[in-house]
């Protein structure tokens, strides 16, 4: 049976990699900070939470991390674990940066004093590439961070490369465009406004207000991302990809879509200039190229088949509470 340790199991991608990883035999370790607020509602509500084994662990602290890594001796380890919000990383980029940097370091290090066989799956983010030159972005595009957080993702992504380059270590990392579910983080954009609109249709608010919404993302579905996350560590040579949908939508066209499937006038909605952020990717998508050439890894999902799924998975949990 093969061990699969996963950092920030109780985010969104982690609850999803979890119930894909146990379905696929693995023992599956979930990291968790002693301080998380988290009761893990999503590998809950996945049905998976029993099956897991919890251990507390500071990614901060490198004798905390070398002390798992050399006792478990996974084959696999899936860093997920970040603060992973670019707009609060505006208010919090020491943290930001300090966590999200320290923690790829130290596991890295962990995994290369273990010298055990370990593969390394990095979370990387398409924020990295930031101010766009050229569409589609490739692996092979110009990074050129636009905030804290992407900073910090680009840091890890490189510190993951070095060692790879340094100690041949199977250590890669996954580009991942912006994913969404029913289990994103309640400040995202599409979360919050799939639950705004139905407070709105149930009477329970009178508007939703919302940044800019007129630039443009691309969009896919979580729990076909995380299959692409297993790939990467399934290769006969690590290598970076990209993992995206091909094309990108505006915030706009989504909102109007929700509203008029809900039946709610554009009225309801408020845009705030406060909420901008001080630096934005106005438009950004990915080619799908090496990821269906090299993983087999194929997504056509259109985005607003994703968001009849949400708003159906919400509509069914919806609470007045
Ligand atoms: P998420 O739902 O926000 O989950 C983040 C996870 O990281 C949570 O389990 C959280 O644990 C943990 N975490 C945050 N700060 C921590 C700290 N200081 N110490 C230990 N754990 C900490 O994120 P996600 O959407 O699943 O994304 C997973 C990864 O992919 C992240 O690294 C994210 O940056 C990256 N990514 C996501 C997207 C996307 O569109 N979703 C796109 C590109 C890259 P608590 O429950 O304790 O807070």
């Amino acid at each position: 049976m093969k061990t699969a340790i996963i950092t920030g199991i109780s985010g969104q991608d982690g609850a999803y990699l979890s119930r894909l990883l146990l379905g696929k035999g693995y023992r599956v370790i979930g990291l968790v900070r002693s301080s998380s607020g988290s009761d893990y509602y999503r590998l809950r509500y996945l049905g998976v939470y029993e099956k897991i084994k919890f251990l507390e662990c500071d990614l901060c602290d490198l004798s905390q991390v070398i002390h798992i890594i050399t006792s478990f001796a996974p084959d696999e380890i899936y860093n997920l674990a970040a603060q992973s919000s670019v707009s609060l990383s505006f208010n919090q980029p020491i943290g930001t940066i300090e966590f999200n940097i320290h923690s790829v370091l130290n596991i890295l290090e962990a995994i290369r004093i273990s010298g055990k066989d370990i593969r390394l799956y990095q979370a990387s983010s398409s924020e990295m590439f930031g101010k766009v030159q050229d569409l589609p972005i490739r692996e092979t595009t110009a990074v050129h961070p636009l905030s804290p957080y992407a900073i910090s993702k680009v840091t890890g992504h490189y510190i993951c490369m070095n060692y790879r380059e340094s100690y041949n270590l199977y250590a890669c990392s996954g580009i991942l465009f912006n994913h969404e579910s029913y289990l994103r983080g309640e400040g995202f954009f599409v979360k919050k406004l799939i639950r705004g609109a139905l407070d709105i249709k149930h009477g329970q608010r009178e508007q939703i207000e919302f940044g800019n919404i007129d630039i443009r993302r691309d969009f896919g579905w979580s729990e076909k991302y995380v299959e692409a996350m297993w790939l990467l560590l399934q290769q006969k040579v690590p290598e970076d990809y990209l993992i995206c949908s091909g094309k990108s939508v505006s915030l706009r066209e989504i909102v109007n879509y929700v509203f008029d499937k809900l039946g709610i006038s554009k009225d309801r909605m408020t845009i705030n200039q406060s909420l901008f952020r001080p630096t934005e990717i106005e438009d950004i998508y990915g080619s799908t190229e090496k990821a269906r050439r090299d993983l087999g890894w194929h997504y056509d999902l259109p985005f607003f088949a994703v968001i009849d799924n949400i708003l159906a998975e919400e509509e069914k949990n919806y609470s007045f509470d």
